[in-house]
């Protein structure tokens, strides 16, 4: 690398490599550093970690490089991990230490993962795999205990992050075309750190924005919900529409644009999704997710201007998009049953059973979710709460309801043994089908709830139950 040039806001400052720097160093990270090269091996903090010191950040895990083997790594450290095909052996620290043999690239024939990884022979043959300026810095010790080492830069990294750019190693256009999630990275590294993107890697990610569309599932859900976990969020996902992100990944959600609707605030629906996600807290980003999404539904139901059923219709894709992210089953559930429910219309006069049906058609699990997404949906569309009658009111309510009254089938005053023995029938479907219209009637009038008048309407229901499946109308329950 030939001696530093500078130009222009956007021209890579490219530096002679090495420039003194003292770093603070954990015992843990320098015992090893220190094993690796008193072994003979070229070692080096690289990566996120030392980007992240020179942002003025504490490094959580650190990133070492070297020229040893990943064999060679774990015979000195015994104790080491080695899982993946790419060489990276992982230590328990703490701090948690990965170290990664030098590389240089291998092909990427399906744009998501090198095909074959071939080891390097230098740090800056590794450094010039990395995908960002900021991302390809290392820091070469000189005298482990006392932190002395020099920093090895020769793509302006730190520069880039000073001045806050966000750049990547080399052209960009190879670089995108090598690795898809490269574009996901970009949004999330320019969101952490507040960079501007410069120009030739903007024009690039445009370019190869509808590549994201053939990255896993796996890998989209990692970064996006990292992405969104920024704040503010809406700005990452403005920028990920207008780089073509947004129609690549979530075509549902794009669909948005454009599509008016009346509120107090103005702007279109996709404005509106936005601004709810900017109103719900970054340490959970699937409830933003949820925020993001909660009126996809729109775009198909707005031809009568009210949006009719589009809570259902918006479920239906969230679920589709919570699949298509591989979201666990229990983060997809709970995604698209908030939108299913997002659309209740509290009134003052709702009955106290009212107010447990809801509770149960809800699920007392999903309520503190279901009030705060209402909440970021309301100031997102500028509608202020009533003094009274407003969700605060409907939380009191339904508070007071889970302290007093039972709800569930467990709070019954009887349990499926006393059904079954007083039917005189074994375990089974009837019993289980009895115990659910008990609760129901429990939820009207909790004052059934005593074992003498349960019994009773056990009896009155089972017979009920059976005179139906006598006259053959339907089926049992078909009557409820
Ligand atoms: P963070 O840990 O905060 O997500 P990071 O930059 O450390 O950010 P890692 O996935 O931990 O990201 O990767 C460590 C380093 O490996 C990066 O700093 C970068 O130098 C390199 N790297 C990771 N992913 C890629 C990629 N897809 N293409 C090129 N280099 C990469
Ligand atoms: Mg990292």
């Amino acid at each position: 690398m030939r001696g530093a040039r500078r130009g222009s806001d956007d021209t890579p400052v490219e530096t002679d490599a090495a420039e003194p720097l003292k770093l603070d160093l954990p015992q843990f990270v320098a015992g090893t550093l220190r094993r690796l090269t008193e072994a003979g091996h070229d070692a080096a903090v690289v990566g996120g970690s030392l980007r992240d010191i020179l942002h003025g950040e504490v490094a959580a895990d650190w990133d070492l490089a070297t020229a040893a083997t990943p064999e060679e790594v774990t015979r000195l450290f015994p104790d080491a991990r080695w899982e993946n095909p790419f060489g990276t052996v992982t230590l328990a620290g703490p701090p948690r230490v990965e170290i990664t043999t030098y590389r240089s690239e291998g092909s990427y024939r399906d744009r998501r993962r090198p095909d074959v990884v071939h080891w390097g022979s230098s740090l800056t043959e590794d450094l010039s795999r990395r995908d960002f300026t900021i991302n390809a810095v290392a820091w070469r010790p000189r005298d482990v205990e006392a932190g002395i080492g020099d920093l090895v830069d020769p793509y302006g990294g730190r520069a880039d992050l000073r001045r806050r750019v966000l750049r990547t190693v080399g052209d960009p256009e190879l670089r995108l075309l090598e690795d898809a999630l490269r574009l996901l990275r970009a949004v999330r590294f320019a969101a952490r750190f507040e960079l501007r993107i410069e120009a030739a890697t903007e024009a690039a990610l445009r370019r190869h924005a509808p590549a994201a569309a053939e990255l896993s599932g796996e890998r989209v859900r990692d970064e996006l919900l990292r992405i969104i976990a920024h704040d503010p969020p809406s700005d990452a996902l403005r920028r990920m529409e207008r780089l073509g992100m947004l129609t690549a990944l979530l075509p549902e959600l794009a669909a948005l644009r454009g599509v008016e609707q009346r509120k107090s605030l103005p702007g279109d629906a996709l404005e509106h999704s936005l601004r709810t996600v900017d109103a719900l807290p970054g340490h959970d980003p699937i409830l933003r997710l949820t925020g993001l999404l909660h009126d996809v539904g729109k775009a198909s139901t707005g031809g009568d201007g009210h949006f009719l059923g589009h809570e259902t219709v918006g479920a239906e894709l969230a679920g589709g998009i919570a699949d298509r992210l591989r979201l666990s089953r229990a983060d997809a559930a709970r995604v698209s049953e908030l939108v299913r429910h997002h659309m209740f219309a509290y009134r003052r006069d709702w009955t106290d059973a009212a107010v447990r049906r809801f509770i149960r058609r809800v699920g007392r699990q999903r309520l503190p979710d279901l009030f705060a997404l209402r909440r970021a949906d309301n100031a997102a569309s500028g509608t202020r709460e009533p003094l009274r009658g407003g969700i605060a009111e409907l939380e009191q309510r339904v508070a007071a309801e889970i302290a007093s009254s039972p709800l569930r089938m467990s709070d019954l005053a009887v349990n499926g043994t006393d059904i079954a023995r007083t039917l005189e029938i074994g375990p089974g479907p009837e019993v289980g089908r009895v115990l659910r219209a008990l609760t129901e009637a429990v939820l009207d009038d909790p004052a059934l709830n005593t074992e003498e008048r349960l019994t009773a309407l056990a009896r009155k229901l089972h017979r009920g139950g059976d005179s139906t499946h006598r006259t053959g109308g339907g089926g049992r329950g078909a009557s409820a």
